[in-house]
């Protein structure tokens, strides 16, 4: 059901589309719906605007660290409005702010980027590289963490010297648009510019001549279109990807000591982060007590509006995504799960779900196999520790994984084993800025983050001489 339909809006003439508070489920803003026309404007300007931006790097760092302070002074107009059109708890969306200016200023910091580079293979050296940016980037961004991902993509992007056309996901485009009028402001005109609307709006973008990078965050499907889009323009390709994390519990866990943490890994967000705990495999031994013990707090987790204090988890973000986790749930009772706590929506207007823990699931059916992106968490038991690796590597996805447990050596031993980008050790899905992040598997191409993500936004430009001069 789409939740987003286009109208005409009296206040500008142009085409505009409904924006859902999914804690009520009602329409409450609207945006602009931009036609894929209009786009060849929009990278036209960047194309030029990319022409003053590459030249100055000094300058760049100083209107980025302009920027930073200025999206933290905005922090109280943008994060309601973000909390408003996601759902997700008000200090979590000022967490996205913070983490929104932090990104800002650690590529300013970074920047001017890597210097010339001399080249050797061990004679005297005869080159250098001039790291050079590529010209306008696309980034193209979910309705998870609007703010977070897009900053992810923007602040490397810009900090190497490029332009930037964001696109965010048409369920959560406003507090984009207001973030982007904001750091806009400390930049020249064009450097970064948003575009809202519809499909074929994205498509369209990925696949656009003037494009050099197209930076994606989103669903598998939808990742494979971009890059086939992309191949049009030969245009460099990064793509951030979906994940079905798998967390290993060891023999000598402490099920009490670690159950808030490994819960809120799953839970966060309503389980709509890409690196949640998706699966949950116990030993046989203390699958109970692991059920018990994330099922106390699931019953206990205060669910409600984002905008209420109090409140721990919102609402699922719209209603395609709650259908999907029905859907998850039905199939995997249908296949024999037994719902430990949860297994409903409430009783309320919004798309609130139930924090849901199932046991007795079938390690066939979907809701481990696939990608819930909701508040439901299987607990699987296993027998020997090999096996409990087997099933966390036999997926599609490779993000991430964790293991827990007392014994940190064989704790680490075992997260070695882990087919993924990311292994975390008694907790998940933690990253700091200056760590890269890349997804195997279906779960992406490229790598973000750190010093790896501004070099995802370079190209090397060799110098060659004959010899040391
Ligand atoms: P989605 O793939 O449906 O949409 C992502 C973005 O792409 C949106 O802006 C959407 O409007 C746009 N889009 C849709 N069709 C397009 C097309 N043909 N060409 C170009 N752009 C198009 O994903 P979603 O439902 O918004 O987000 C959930 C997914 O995102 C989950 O699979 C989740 O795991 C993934 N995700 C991954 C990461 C990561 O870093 N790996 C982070 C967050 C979310």
């Amino acid at each position: 059901m789409p939740t987003t339909q286009p109208r005409r809006s009296s206040m500008t003439g142009g085409e505009r589309f409904a924006v859902r508070d999914p804690a009520t489920g009602e329409i409450f803003e609207d945006a602009p719906d931009q036609r894929p026309d209009e786009l060849d404007a929009v990278v036209g300007r960047a194309e030029e605007a990319w022409r003053g931006w590459r030249a100055d790097p000094a300058a760049r760092a100083t209107a980025l660290l302009a920027a930073a302070d200025a999206v933290e002074a905005a922090g109280a107009d943008i994060a309601p409005l973000l909390t408003r059109e996601q759902g997700k708890p008000l200090a979590e969306s000022y967490a996205e702010i913070a983490r929104t200016a932090a990104r800002l200023r650690y590529f300013a910091e970074l920047a001017p980027g890597p210097g010339p580079q001399p080249i050797t293979d061990g004679r005297p050296v005869h080159g250098e590289i001039r790291w050079r940016p590529l010209g306008p980037v696309a980034a193209i961004v979910p309705w998870n963490f609007p703010l977070q991902l897009a900053s992810a993509k923007f602040a490397p992007a810009l900090a190497a010297g490029n332009t930037v056309v964001l696109k965010p996901s048409p369920f959560t485009p406003l507090a984009t648009r207001l973030l982007v009028s904001v750091v806009s402001a400390a930049l020249p005109e064009d450097v970064l510019t948003v575009v809202t609307g519809h499909e074929p709006l994205g498509a369209r973008l990925a696949s656009h001549p003037g494009i050099r990078h197209v930076t994606f965050t989103g669903s598998v499907p939808t990742g494979r279109a971009v890059a086939r889009g992309a191949a049009a323009s030969l245009g460099r390709v990064t793509l951030e990807l979906g994940g079905n994390d798998a967390a290993i519990l060891l023999e000598d866990v402490d099920v009490e000591r670690i159950a808030d943490r490994l819960f809120w890994a799953a839970f966060r967000n309503c389980g709509q982060v890409c690196m949640a705990v998706k699966r949950v495999y116990a030993p046989a031994r203390l699958h109970s007590d692991v059920v018990e013990a994330l099922a106390r707090r699931a019953k206990a987790a205060v669910v409600g509006p984002g905008l209420d204090p109090g409140t721990q988890l919102g609402p699922v973000n719209n209603a395609p995504q709650l259908a999907r986790v029905e859907g998850y749930t039905a199939r995997a009772v249908a296949d024999g799960a037994r719902v430990v706590t949860g297994g409903h929506r409430l009783d309320r207007q919004g798309h609130f779900y139930a924090p849901t823990i199932l046991a007795d699931v079938p390690p066939d059916s979907p809701v481990v196999t696939e990608e819930q992106f909701g508040p439901v968490l299987p607990v699987l038991p296993y027998g020997s520790l090999d096996e409990a690796v087997e099933a966390a590597n036999d997926t599609g996805f490779g993000l991430g994984g964790s293991v827990w447990g007392t014994d940190l050596d064989r704790a680490g031993a075992v997260a070695d084993r882990l087919e993924c980008g990311t292994a975390w050790i008694n907790h998940h899905a933690e990253l700091s800025l200056a760590q890269p992040f890349a997804g195997i598997k279906d779960s992406g191409v490229g790598v973000a983050g750190g010093l790896w993500g501004l070099y995802g936004n370079l190209r090397p430009f060799v110098v060659h001489r004959p010899e040391a001069a």
